[in-house]
């Protein structure tokens, strides 16, 4: 794994945070984006060469209104950039850590994502990620590659 890529924190209202973030941060978010299949609604901020990711659940079985449900509002997970996502899925599913999906999918900020569970991982949620290259489109096209 490379760097911490960034911080995911899980929020109720996207739009208080982004001000209370800017405030703490002392800068402005860069860009908004929601990810549909996930129910989340996300904002990111750089800090150095890292980011802070705050999601928002846009709907209620979604895994970010489940967490703040259960645990409040908080740090939800570190994400960790790697070169190679599925040579570290790999990995990591041989040193058994039991990893969320077996394929990596699409995230948000033109990543592609896996993540570990928590319960395998000290109680930390674990993003891998990877850079995904191209900035596709959404096309609700599943179809095998
Ligand atoms: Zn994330």
């Amino acid at each position: 794994m490379n760097k911490i890529e960034h911080i995911g924190i899980a929020v109720k209202n996207l739009e208080e945070s982004n001000e209370l973030f800017q405030k703490l941060l002392g800068k402005a978010h860069y860009k908004i984006e929601e990810v549909a299949t996930e129910g989340v609604n996300t904002s990111f901020f750089k800090v150095g060469e890292n980011k802070v990711e705050l999601l928002e659940a846009t709907r209620e079985d979604s895994a970010i209104a489940k967490f703040i449900e259960k645990r409040g509002e908080g740090v939800h997970h570190i994400a960790f950039a790697v070169d190679d996502i599925e040579a570290e899925m790999k990995r990591l599913a041989d040193e058994g850590f039991r990893l969320l999906n077996d394929r990596p999918k699409r995230g948000a900020d033109n990543k592609l994502v896996c993540f570990i569970h928590p319960k395998t991982a000290n109680g930390v949620l674990v993003e891998l990620c990877q850079d995904a290259g191209d900035e596709r489109p959404e096309t609700g096209d599943e179809s095998e590659e």
